[in-house]
């Protein structure tokens, strides 16, 4: 090894190794996760500033059977960069509208919108929008009540090409959030042309909302550019009610947060609201 050059010594470095080891053993997993039935979608609910049950956000969680659960945080990243994304999406936006069929047939849950979190390589597939489309269709949903969440740099990646399929899927009733808002390089400029719905208020900006001037001053911008664009504003990450009071105070009309629950696998989500609509 040592006369291999120094350009390959690295690769002997124990740290290194290990680490390169755990990537490829959690990307082999990972591939074989989808068939072994081991994703799951947990719901998180938002609501206005009444309460009231607005919809929820689909989160993925990962169960693996020996290592237990495994943080989207760490596996979606790792999907994105060897394409399980595709697949995985895919799974995500099925399981979605599946559920959203199931909601439709209860009262309890009728009228609630289902926000989906859509990546990048995901959303640029030239036949995404046929694929959603098809999904619509086939499980026969209102689309007005499925909204895709995409972050800033999804949508800035290849902005013409993105800005035509969301025309394409607004025409059909989807709606459009703008994911971890703050958090990228918008620049008003394009935020005008988007065929958006909604901000999301990135929860880095509402964590310290109470005592970190700066995040105050920032929430309060998204929320008066979000209005001035006539854009719905949502705070994600409010886990207190003086964050909550605050965003109330300057005009924020939809929450999402631990405050009003955490995400939850479906029957818990469902019993959820049904405790809600029967009170
Ligand atoms: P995100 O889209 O920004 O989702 C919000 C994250 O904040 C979620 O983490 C949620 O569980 C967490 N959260 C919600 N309320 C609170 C709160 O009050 N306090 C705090 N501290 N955290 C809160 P999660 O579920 O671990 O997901 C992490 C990220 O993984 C998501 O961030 C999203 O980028 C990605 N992700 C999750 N599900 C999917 C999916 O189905 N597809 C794709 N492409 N990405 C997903
Ligand atoms: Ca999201
Ligand atoms: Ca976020
Ligand atoms: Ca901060």
């Amino acid at each position: 090894a040592k006369t291999a050059g120094r350009n390959t010594v690295r690769f002997f470095d124990p740290a290194m190794q290990a680490i390169l080891l755990v990537r490829m053993l959690l990307e082999s997993n990972l591939r074989l996760a989808l068939s072994q039935n081991q994703f799951q979608l947990y719901y998180q609910v938002q609501v206005n500033a009444d309460g009231k049950f607005l919809g929820a956000e689909a989160l993925i969680r990962w169960w693996h059977p020996d290592r237990g659960f495994i943080s989207p945080a760490e596996f979606i990243p790792l999907a994105e960069e060897t394409g399980l994304i595709i697949p995985i999406g895919q799974w995500v936006l099925e399981t979605a509208c599946a559920q959203l069929k199931q909601w439709e047939k209860s009262a309890a849950t009728a009228n609630l919108s289902l926000a989906v979190n859509v990546s990048a390589k995901q959303f640029q597939l030239t036949s995404f929008v046929e694929t959603l489309s098809e999904i619509v269709a086939r499980h026969q949903i209102n689309p007005a009540l499925l909204k895709i969440e995409l972050t800033e740099s999804a949508i800035l990646d290849n902005i013409d090409a993105t800005t035509e399929k969301m025309r394409e899927l607004k025409k059909l009733g989807i709606a459009f959030s703008m994911d971890d808002f703050g958090t990228g390089y918008s620049s008003l400029a394009y935020l005008q042309r988007l065929p958006l719905n909604q901000l999301k208020i990135d929860q880095s900006f509402v964590r310290d909302l109470s005592h970190d001037e700066n995040d105050a001053t920032i929430v309060r911008a998204i929320i008066a550019l979000g209005i001035n664009l006539g854009l719905n504003v949502i705070a994600e990450g409010v886990e207190t009610s003086a964050q909550r009071a605050f965003l109330i105070k300057h005009s924020c009309t939809a929450f999402q947060g631990y405050l009003f629950s955490k995400p939850l696998p479906m029957e818990e989500f469902m019993s959820l609201l049904e405790q809600e609509h029967s009170a």
